[in-house]
């Protein structure tokens, strides 16, 4: 059987980490297989779906690298074969119109509150007589549309995840509605179990692999494709991604959008990397840093927890670093740039070219993300940084301002300074004035970095230098000792 799978966002927020990772996991195994991986935009509740959204998550996909094979199809052009699939379960008597207020069912569920029951359609309207029908439409009620579930009925599966699972019809909450309110004789709009099941037999879908909290859905969806009379294709839930106190990680534990992680200096590759390891255990001698193709060729659903996984900053973080530390300079300055224009860092990415990639590679080794070159770069171009106590603290030390002004005279008329050029005054003034190099090389720290620690120092002063940053920098270090 060749397979054929496919993600299938609703665009009613930014692209989720769990749905992301939901994608990565279909991605690959069709990968895998050689099959095939659909993108469905799940577009039908129109008060909650936005353009933006959709747009967020086909960046976001892009991004991750989560190429798709056909798509993306948008269920909202889709209204007319849901419409009449609706009619054919109508025909069949698989279906029928319900008549019901709101107001008779929050009684009815009222009631079965009262007696201890867990809430469910009690199939009221299963049998009406065409008379009972008139009647109601005569009220100017409005009709859903209701699909039987034979409360009998036990429906099973083996997922590929968690092996067999099997619900009973009585427990599925009563007959569904399939499609909303609408005028006698008409169709509502039809609603998510029914239009997935629509989709998933029309794509062809082999297998549907989506999160856990599906699971609930999939006994009623099955009940469906035999309804409408299509072969049941094969179901894998995957476990979802858990906050550190064990829940579902949700909007409140801040950061879940993966154009949040991207913003924050996460890199695609590292994203991808992570969500398969959330839930997919790598194969014996494989290395936890893969891409997505090595994934991809090892992939196999005996390897995917039942357990739900719990997100960890730290290891993210890690996995992000290796990937960042082994990058090129050159890709890596690419990436970093927008992070110093944004950051409003006098960058100007043609002419500085040179510069900013020995800037980069100053900083490669220390970077967990993107974003921390900014903090960590900011003596490089802020003519107005405040130095720090500490390092107030060290230019205030005994004969610090001399040496200091001894740097500023050999300095100065340089214009091409190299690491050696740099020891080179550094000995000078250590044997001129007959100081310690070490406390040197401190207090030339403090001076130029206006800090105590950070980046290689000569690396730091050679490139503070090349922007005429250097000597303004010794001199205001000069003014601070001396005013000891
Ligand atoms: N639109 C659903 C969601 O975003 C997808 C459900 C499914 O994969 O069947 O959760």
């Amino acid at each position: 059987m060749s397979v054929r799978v496919r993600i299938a966002p609703s665009p009613t927020g930014k692209l989720h980490i769990g749905t992301a990772r939901t994608a990565v996991f279909n991605w690959l195994f069709a990968r895998h297989n050689g099959g095939q991986f659909v993108l469905r935009i799940e577009d039908t509740d129109l008060e909650r779906s936005r353009d933006e959204y959709t747009q967020n998550i086909l960046e976001g996909l892009s991004w991750l690298g989560l190429t798709w094979d056909e798509g993306p199809f948008y269920q909202t052009k889709r209204l007319d074969l849901y419409r009449d699939k609706v009619k054919e379960l109508l025909d069949k008597g698989l279906a029928y119109r319900a008549y019901d207020t709101p107001e008779e069912l929050d009684a009815m569920r009222e009631a079965q509150k009262a007696r201890n029951e867990a809430p469910r359609y009690d199939n009221r309207h299963r049998n009406l007589t065409p008379e009972q029908e008139a009647a109601f439409v005569a009220e100017g009620r409005k009709p859903v549309i209701r699909f039987r579930i034979d409360d009998d009925r036990e429906v099973s599966w083996n997922d590929l995840v968690r092996g067999k699972v099997t619900w009973k019809g009585r427990d599925l909450g009563g007959d569904m509605v399939i499609a909303r309110a609408a005028d006698a004789g008409d169709v509502g709009q039809p609603l998510y179990n029914f239009v997935v099941v629509v989709d998933d037999i029309d794509m062809q879908i082999s297998h549907v692999i989506r999160g856990e909290d599906h699971i609930g859905n999939t006994p009623k969806q099955i009940l469906l494709y035999e309804a409408l009379g299509a072969s049941v294709p094969q179901f894998g839930h995957t476990p979802l991604i858990l906050n550190q106190a064990g829940a579902k990680l949700s909007k409140r534990d801040g950061v879940t959008s993966i154009s949040d992680f991207q913003r924050m200096g996460y890199t695609a590759e590292a994203i991808g990397n992570y969500m398969t390891l959330l839930g997919w255990s790598p194969t014996e001698g494989m290395s936890e840093l893969f891409t997505l193709e090595e994934a991809a060729k090892q992939f196999s659903f005996d390897r995917v927890n039942k357990a739900g996984a719990k997100f960890d900053w730290d290891k993210l973080n890690w996995i992000n670093s290796q990937y960042l530390h082994a990058m090129p300079i050159d890709r890596l300055t690419d990436l970093l740039v927008p992070y110093w224009q944004e950051a409003g860092y006098p960058v100007n990415s043609e002419g500085d070219r040179s510069w900013l990639e020995k800037l980069t590679a100053l900083v490669a080794a220390s970077l967990e993300r993107l974003e921390d070159a900014v903090p960590m770069t900011r003596y490089l171009f802020d003519p107005n940084l405040e130095y720090s106590e500490a390092a107030q603290t060290q230019l205030k030390l005994e004969g610090v301002g001399n040496a200091l002004k001894g740097v500023i005279t050999e300095l100065e008329g340089v214009t091409d300074l190299t690491a050696e050029g740099a020891q080179a005054i550094v000995q000078t003034v250590v044997k001129a004035q007959g100081i310690k190099k070490g406390l040197l090389m401190k207090s030339l720290r403090a001076a130029l970095t206006c800090d105590l620690q950070g980046p290689d120092l000569v690396e730091s002063w050679i490139l503070l230098h090349q922007h005429q940053m250097a000597l303004s920098r010794l001199k205001q270090a000069v003014a601070i000792a001396e005013s000891a």
